[in-house]
């Protein structure tokens, strides 16, 4: 049914006023005068307004994992509309919820054995961090309440989010955040890392800076930490080798918890199902969305340790153990679209392809270097950046320029500060991979 569903093509006209939509983390005023849109999507291409295909490199928002318009995610969301389009999250159920948290448990690592659903990453991080919270508390060590990041870190809009994020741009806007929260240090390390290939040889001390927080706050005061395996958002930033394995080590030493904001590396991107399989460490808290349903419906998920939910399931049974959660929790719609998305990630092996194409994908990535501008390339699974050379006080990012450049040719980058991003659909091909990067080859070569 998913591949005959009729595709209007009502969506292709495009209104003549785009004044009323105030776009998010969009420079509005300039887009608006040279709209990028697009209106149909299939497999590894956009279809642009005006008629062009556009391969998408980076699987959307690093969310279309499976690649656009799977027939049985279409299907599934269909029936689903027709059978039980909504249901109460709260004191209510339905089967699907129940189901998809089970097929998440399956793939999860070992020890993560409960869900709660929310519908976005940043609303996972909110989960993860104040569900952190509230297990110190329930086990009668409130006191442990800071909460500690990571500069560079990227964990969605919200409040707790932008506070244990590392964003610069977060406290210039909106000033100074949570209190109680401290930065571990970026792993980033260009003089001495530059162009290496996965995980970088220098930094695992860097982990050490937590043990420095922790002697400055004492052990009894800190709740959480959190990181993402790899930074996504904040340009591709992937951990020394054995920095992750030395978190956890401090962390456990502690009683502090660990939690991982798996919203990019999760669900395949690095060639494992999730980041904790690849680095070998396993979090108390691990925190999903975007691929968990294709990127299709929003939706997240935060998984939790035996130990964690255990903690709350004490005092009477009619006690509601965790004061939290969403009207659309657990959605049917978004319901439907996870467990189809798992399932086409089964069936095609998707969570594991990355790490068949990562070696093709890395070649690929690092025959950029000597091109123009380039100064680092990085790579893990099928995730990648190139890091441009700045140009002080430029009102236009050469790596803007070059995605331009390449959207206009047809090839879809992302973009952040000085870095060029790629973390395509895992059913990309081999020639696909090709023509990304002869996108991104060409377009370096073609800007100032
Ligand atoms: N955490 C990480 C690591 C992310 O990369 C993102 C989104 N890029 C988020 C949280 C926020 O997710 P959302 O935009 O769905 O709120």
């Amino acid at each position: 049914m998913g591949s005959e569903i009729e595709v209007s093509n009502s969506n292709t006209v495009v209104p003549n006023d785009l004044s009323a939509f105030w776009m998010p983390f969009t420079a509005n005023r300039q887009f608006k005068k040279a709209p990028r849109m697009l209106v149909a999507a299939k497999d590894m291409h956009y279809t642009t307004s005006d008629g062009r295909q556009v391969l998408d490199g980076t699987a959307g928002l690093w969310c279309v994992n499976a690649g656009h318009a799977r027939p049985r995610i279409v299907e599934a969301i269909a029936r689903q509309a027709a059978e039980l389009d909504y249901a109460p999250a709260f004191q209510m159920g339905h089967p699907k919820a129940f189901e998809l948290a089970n097929r998440i448990v399956d793939i999860a690592p070992n020890g993560l054995n409960h869900v709660l659903f929310t519908n976005s990453g940043s609303e996972s991080v909110e989960t993860a961090l104040k569900l952190a919270l509230a297990y110190h508390r329930v086990k009668g060590e409130g006191a442990r309440s800071r909460l500690i990041g990571r500069e560079r870190g990227y964990h969605g809009v919200n409040f707790g989010g932008i506070s244990v994020g590392g964003i610069v741009s977060n406290r210039k806007m909106f000033g100074s955040l949570l209190t109680g929260v401290d930065h571990m240090p970026h792993t980033h390390n260009l003089a001495k890392n530059a162009y290496s290939k996965g995980v970088p040889e220098y930094g695992t001390e860097l982990a050490d800076e937590l043990e420095r927080i922790v002697t400055l706050h004492d052990a009894s005061t800190i709740a959480a930490v959190i990181v993402e395996p790899v930074a996504g958002s904040t340009g591709v930033l992937i951990p020394p080798m054995g920095y992750l394995k030395r978190l956890r080590e401090i962390t456990s030493k502690h009683g502090i918890l660990l939690i991982f904001d798996e919203v990019i590396t999760g669900f395949g991107r690095l060639g494992t199902p999730f980041g904790a399989d690849y680095f070998g460490v396993t979090p108390d808290i691990m925190i999903t969305a975007k691929g968990l349903t294709n990127g299709v419906i929003p939706m997240g998920a935060v998984l939790v340790s035996s130990e964690i939910h255990d903690a709350f399931m004490q005092g009477p049974e009619h006690m509601i153990e965790f004061f939290h959660g969403y009207t659309y929790s657990g959605n049917p719609m978004a319901s439907a679209a996870g467990l189809a998305t798992l399932e086409t990630y089964k069936e095609e092996g998707l969570l594991t392809r990355g790490a068949e194409l990562a070696p093709i994908f890395q070649d690929a990535l690092h025959s950029l270097k000597g091109e123009p501008h380039v100064i680092d390339i990085r790579n893990i699974g099928l995730v990648g950046a190139v890091e441009l050379d700045p140009i002080a006080g430029a009102p236009t990012k050469r790596a803007f320029s070059a995605f331009l450049k390449c959207y206009e040719d047809g090839v879809l980058v992302r973009t952040t500060g000085d870095i060029i991003a790629m973390s395509p659909p895992l059913i990309i091909s081999e020639s696909q991979i090709g023509e990304l990067i002869d996108g991104v080859r060409a377009a370096l070569r073609s800007i100032d």
